[in-house]
């Protein structure tokens, strides 16, 4: 058991869990989930894929549970009014994946929960798997030793000497910055770059393509995602925040909103809930978003959301795969962020001393 797991034990024992709950009941929980893990061992992205039992044990609990879901757009309608009911959650889901559709959707329908999907468009138009995933994926899980054999990190390593392929954080940088390089070139060559990647690092990428491990749903795939309950809002198009311009990110809305439109075939002022790719965000694009006919705009920012709170920045609860059910309960109680802002308030008074 780690120390964190004991202490949230004793804490749990001793009544905190529910005395805490109780002080943030008005506070809206919104929950953070991405895809489900089709790919075969180890998993990849704890956080941006999860296994299907996980997915599947997290929302039984939360159906037995004392805290009721809601639908986003009546969260928020609630959270502006004052009329939440005590201790509410909300489920978001980013991206799109294939894997969203196939193992979380049938979740979601056999227990009755509802969900919002927060869509980028690019990929589900273009077919095919996010390239600059599929890159850090293949970088991250090759052996160091091999690494050196593909010509764009041997590049990369070349230009930025400092990488080591020995360790996981440099691994995690040089496949960060080759995702990053394939993302940057013309659309036209990025599956011919990650193929020379892969093969390099004697990775056979068929069972990743026909598996679909990396892909986003396609057209139809959103539709019938549609069709069987999942509330659809946006994410922008190509997922990117273009250095926070306010302009730029206001046509990647705009885009996002005429394809998902013209996708499902609704009214483009039914998307009115935004999530900042990669959480990246700042007052400086507030406004545009805002402009945009947006209510909501979620991040990445770990907390609940209360009433008082920007709408154009609302944090959220980011689950994933390593996750114990003890943690997941203190961040829904609200525990969890009492520790974390106690363990700040410590943190600034020691360097307040030290100063
Ligand atoms: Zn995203």
């Amino acid at each position: 058991m780690s120390k964190t797991t004991a202490a949230l034990a004793v804490l749990k024992s001793a009544g905190v869990f529910g005395l805490v709950s109780r002080a943030m009941r008005s506070k809206l929980r919104i929950l953070c989930y991405h895809g489900l893990w089709l790919g075969d061992s180890p998993q990849y992205g704890d956080c941006l894929y999860m296994q299907s039992q996980r997915f599947e044990q997290r929302m039984e609990w939360l159906a037995r549970s004392a805290f009721p879901v809601l639908p986003l757009d009546e969260a928020i309608r609630r959270l502006d009014d004052g009329s939440l009911p005590d201790n509410a959650v909300t489920i978001t889901i980013d991206d799109g994946w294939f894997s969203t559709l196939k193992g979380m959707v049938p979740v979601l329908e056999r227990l009755g929960l509802p969900a919002t999907l927060y869509a980028t468009t690019y990929y589900s138009v273009r077919g095919g798997p996010v390239l600059n995933v599929l890159v850090d994926y293949l970088i991250t899980q090759a052996p160091a030793e091999v690494l050196g054999r593909s010509a764009y990190a041997r590049e990369l390593a070349g230009t930025h000497p400092g990488l080591a392929p020995s360790s996981p954080a440099g691994r995690n940088a040089i496949g960060g910055r080759l995702a990053a390089t394939v993302d940057a070139l013309p659309g036209s060559q990025r599956m011919d770059a990650v193929r020379e990647i892969a093969s390099a690092l004697g990775k056979d990428i068929a069972p990743i393509l026909e598996g679909r491990w990396f892909d986003l749903m396609s057209e139809d795939e959103l539709r019938e995602a549609h069709d069987r309950g999942l509330d659809i809002q946006l994410h922008t198009h190509t997922h990117r925040m273009h250095g926070l311009v306010p302009e730029k990110v206001a046509s990647e809305i705009e885009v996002n909103r005429r394809e998902l439109a013209r996708i499902l075939g609704i009214d483009p002022s039914s998307f009115r809930h935004f999530c900042y790719p990669s959480g990246v965000h700042s007052r400086a694009v507030f406004d545009a978003v805002r402009h945009c006919g947006i209510r909501s705009a979620t991040t990445t920012e770990s907390g609940l959301a209360a009433a008082a709170d920007e709408r154009m920045s609302l944090s959220r609860i980011l689950d994933c795969q390593s996750m114990t059910t003890l943690e997941f309960e203190a961040r829904l109680t609200g525990v969890w962020d009492m520790i974390a802002g106690a363990r700040k308030r410590m943190r600034s008074s020691e360097e307040v001393y030290a100063g």
